[in-house]
């Protein structure tokens, strides 16, 4: 028998897209839709930077989901404005409104610029989505000097990427802005000695203080007192929730959206999972927000069926070690590049 259910996803990310592979498989009936303010389907955020060094190919980006086009209506190039949860409907930009019966937001995350950055903003360039490297795939392989604000473990890579185009690159590390955790001094100078050997100039325990444009190239000042000219300026800030159109909207937020251990908000028929929401944890008793791929996955595919009417609890990825430019760091949210792969079958039955 039809329902009228109307189950709505904000994000086409990882978490996104699981939470629509498991309502489309556990609810034939419902009416499913996926919006997003990306203008492409799913893709592999890690491969971003080897698509702009050309060693990995646009159609190679795209992840082969489960979704089927005739279940889920994905709606890409939209963005969600506001909430509505007393009438349960979305603001979309382009002033449609959208009902839902029940609702799933995993918008994700954005670079979090510090404020002191925020004067220099339009000289840097960034690199977190698909819509980054389409605009910088061109400008960076013409360029030659590159200044790289760390840092996070994006940075790093992209750092690589521009020794092995024999760019010439300076790079600050500051060990608060790292993100998902501190850089403590051992791994600083770990660190250091791992990419200096590349080429890569490491100015450790110093900032950039200001970015200023000069004849297409720009003047790059730190705190330290050193001066660096570059043909472009990245900022690798971490990624903080992106959660600006939920707030004062009644749902609760601090850092993130703020859900229980099965990723219900306080509004009843609203969920949050994946880098937006900030989960928490019965054990130690406060909020925490989670990053990386698999916990993405994870907390999408509990969402959804928790949304459906189970009463799963939120467990992190099970935990491994990282290599972090020579130095062994244990985690539970951070997949390794080349482990991002396999998908999991999606029938509920595999859940229980
Ligand atoms: C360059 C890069 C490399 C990475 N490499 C790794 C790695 O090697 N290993 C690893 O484990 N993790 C990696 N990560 C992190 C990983 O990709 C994220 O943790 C993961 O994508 C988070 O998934 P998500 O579904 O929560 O959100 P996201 O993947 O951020 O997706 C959120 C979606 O919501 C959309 N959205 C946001 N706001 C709105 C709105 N208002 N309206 C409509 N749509 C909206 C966004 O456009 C986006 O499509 C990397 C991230 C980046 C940026």
């Amino acid at each position: 028998m039809a329902t009228d259910d109307h189950y709505v996803i904000i994000g086409n990310g990882p978490s996104g897209n699981r939470a629509g592979e498991i309502l489309q498989a556990n609810d034939p009936e419902a009416r499913i839709t996926i919006i997003s303010d990306e203008s492409v389907p799913l893709y592999y955020k890690h491969k971003l930077t080897s698509f702009i060094a050309g060693y990995v190919k646009e159609e190679d980006l795209m992840v082969e989901t489960g979704l089927d086009p005739d279940r889920i209506r994905m709606r890409l190039g939209q963005c969600v404005e506001r909430i509505d949860p007393e009438n349960s409907r979305i603001f979309l930009r382009h002033m449609e409104k959208v009902r839902y019966t029940r609702l799933i937001i995993a918008a994700g995350g954005r670079p979090g610029l510090p404020q002191s950055m925020s004067a220099f903003s339009d000289h840097l360039s960034f690199l977190s989505c698909f819509r980054d490297v389409i605009t910088q795939k061109e400008p960076v392989n013409k360029a030659e000097k590159f200044f790289v604000i760390g840092g996070d473990l994006v940075g790093f890579r992209f750092v690589k990427m521009l020794a092995a185009m024999e760019k010439e690159v300076c790079m600050t590390l500051c060990p608060e802005a790292f993100w998902p955790f501190e850089l403590k001094p051992d791994m600083t100078a770990a660190v250091c000695r791992n990419l200096e050997p590349l080429g890569i100039e490491v100015l450790a325990n110093d900032q950039a203080a200001s970015v200023a444009a000069q004849n297409g190239a720009y003047n790059v000042t730190t705190a330290n007192g050193e001066a660096r000219q570059a043909d472009m300026v990245f900022a690798f800030p971490g990624l903080v929730p992106n959660i600006s159109f939920a707030a004062g909207q009644g749902i609760d937020m601090d850092h993130g959206i703020l859900v229980d251990e099965y990723l219900r908000t306080n509004i009843d028929n609203i969920y949050a999972c994946g880098s937006c929401a900030q989960i928490y944890n019965p054990k130690l008793k406060t909020y925490a927000t989670s990053v990386g791929w698999p916990n993405a996955v994870i907390q999408g595919e509990t969402a959804a069926l928790n949304l459906l009417g189970e009463n799963r609890v939120i467990e992190p990825a099970p935990r491994k070690f990282f290599e972090l430019e020579g130095v062994r760091v244990r985690t539970s949210w951070w997949e390794d590049v080349d482990d991002i792969s396999e998908r999991k079958p999606v029938n509920r039955d595999t859940h229980s």
